[in-house]
């Protein structure tokens, strides 16, 4: 039964799952051959439209020193990211389409790696990891960034919930990356 629902779903699981982008440890996923992260802006490194925050600059510098390359990748417009990068130096995709796969295909070009040399971290299930699974770039699906009374919690979010749930039971699919998780919560 759960190996008919894994091949099911297997589109959808991510390859990892963090709590928080903070939580990935960069230098072991440099030290594991990897070469660039693309990131999701919106609920997956600051909360939806908000500008980036000193502790997001700082990681970004963090990622960059460890050896990496970054590209945001967003569905969102260029004003938006503009706005988002005033003390980042990345590279960006804005109007990306995701979860098609013309994005993610510009994305691997800009950055110059090829699909398992890169790594796609974002809050959706079905926007960020099935484009990234679709193009055949490792996915880590990081929880949304939540504020109690601001974030309202679609009915996605719940669908997301029970993919991660047989996700997390499934030998084949969950934690294929291993041991970039600084922490489990
Ligand atoms: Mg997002």
């Amino acid at each position: 039964m759960l190996y008919i629902i894994d091949k099911l779903l297997r589109n959808y699981y991510p390859y990892e799952y963090a709590e928080s982008v903070f939580d990935i440890d960069y230098s072991a996923l440099a030290s594991m051959g990897y070469k660039a992260v693309i990131f999701d802006i919106d609920n997956t490194l600051v909360h939806h439209g908000d500008d980036s925050t000193p502790e997001v600059d700082c990681l970004f510098a963090e990622i960059h020193s460890a050896g990496l390359k970054t590209l945001l990748l967003t569905n969102n417009d260029e004003e938006r990211v503009q706005r988002f990068i005033k003390n980042i130096d990345t590279l960006y995709v804005c109007d990306a389409d995701k979860p098609l796969q013309d994005g993610y295909k510009k994305a691997l070009d800009m950055l110059g790696v090829k699909a398992e040399e890169a790594i796609c971290a974002g809050d959706q299930i079905f926007t960020d990891v099935l484009g990234a699974n679709r193009t055949g770039i490792p996915s880590v699906l990081i929880h949304y960034v939540y504020i109690p009374g601001v974030t309202k919690i679609g009915k996605k979010r719940y669908i997301e919930k029970m993919i991660l749930w047989f996700w997390r039971r499934s030998r084949k699919y969950s934690h294929r990356l291993g041991g970039i998780i600084k922490k489990e919560k």
